[in-house]
């Protein structure tokens, strides 16, 4: 991950704003103007750019703030905090059931990285002292039954699958079962993911959902498409419920604009963020972590 662009922009912004001993309500316009082209150029919705300039400029432009010594430092401070809160404020935690296992719902469209991130958390669950399942619910796409095998094995953690020629509804039920019965305790369905959102995948995804009662759906979405992810998001959210983004190939974008707009724009929280196609390239998602590595 590298959003140099946007680091480069606002640290620029900053050192000027740094510089001054006294700041006016000028300087806070003309900073807040650049800050406002620097997240349009790092590819962020425009409406949460004008939302997040606006408050950032209310909370600057004001007695406190320009009377104090540093007001520059207040400004960047004001600008951490709400890129922070743009982010969802704190670490949104994977749901754990009380009543075990804890059922994973998986969804995005095809390619985004749905079936590595699928092997990713099961490995950072196996960390955790869990004992996950994987199951192999995308049946349609050739050789991801074969790629979740593979990703398995290669973390000792045993895959659920019936092969391709029954329903991902009824593996997805067969294999909460499963798990119950070997007392297994987080379930992770793959399941099929399209070139586009279409109705056919929308209803199969809608059918897991009623058969398994997941805790979490975590929808996975491609960091480097950029608002064409948030657009993804907020379609499938609208029709899904979803209860957290897990934003992949954060490694090759350089932009940023997915993370900085999703939670925004879809109300739901980044739970995790993959930086690279190896099994241990996922973490927790930490808003203030993010926002500081962005303004650098
Ligand atoms: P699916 O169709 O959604 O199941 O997608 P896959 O899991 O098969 O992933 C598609 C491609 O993206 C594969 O080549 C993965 O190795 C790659 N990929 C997945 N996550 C990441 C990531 O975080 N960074 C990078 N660089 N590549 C990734």
């Amino acid at each position: 991950m590298a959003f140099e662009g946007l680091t480069g922009r606002l640290q620029n912004v900053f050192s000027k704003l740094r510089g001054k001993g006294k700041v006016s309500e000028d300087d806070v316009n003309e900073a807040m103007r650049e800050v406002r082209l620097a997240l349009l150029e790092a590819d962020v919705n425009f409406k949460v750019v004008k939302e997040f300039v606006s408050k950032v400029k209310e909370k600057s432009i004001g007695k406190e703030v320009m009377d104090s010594f540093t007001p520059g430092m207040v400004i960047i401070d004001i600008v951490n905090k709400e890129l922070t809160e743009l982010m969802g404020g704190s670490q949104a935690k994977l749901a754990k059931s009380n009543k075990p296992p804890t059922v994973i719902m998986m969804a995005g469209l095809q390619g985004a990285g749905k079936t590595t991130t699928s092997g990713k958390l099961a490995k950072l669950l196996q960390k955790g002292n869990h004992r996950p399942l994987l199951v192999a619910g995308d049946i349609y796409r050739p050789a991801a039954i074969k790629q979740l095998q593979i990703l398995g094995e290669q973390i000792k953690v045993p895959v659920f699958t019936l092969g391709d020629q029954t329903s991902p509804v009824e593996i997805a039920r067969q294999a909460v079962q499963h798990a119950k019965d070997n007392n297994l305790d987080y379930v992770i369905i793959d399941t099929a993911g399209r070139l586009h959102i279409d109705e056919e995948l929308m209803e199969e995804l809608k059918q897991i959902h009623t058969v398994t009662n997941p805790d979490e759906v975590l929808l996975v979405v491609d960091a480097m498409t950029g608002q064409d992810a948030v657009n993804v998001a907020d379609s499938f959210n609208k029709q899904l419920e979803l209860t957290g983004v897990v934003l992949t190939k954060l490694d090759g974008d350089t932009r940023g604009g997915a993370a900085l707009s999703v939670k925004a724009v879809t109300g739901c929280p980044i739970k995790f963020a993959a930086l690279g196609e190896k099994i241990d390239a996922l973490e927790p998602f930490h808003p203030e972590r993010m926002a500081s590595r962005i303004l650098g």
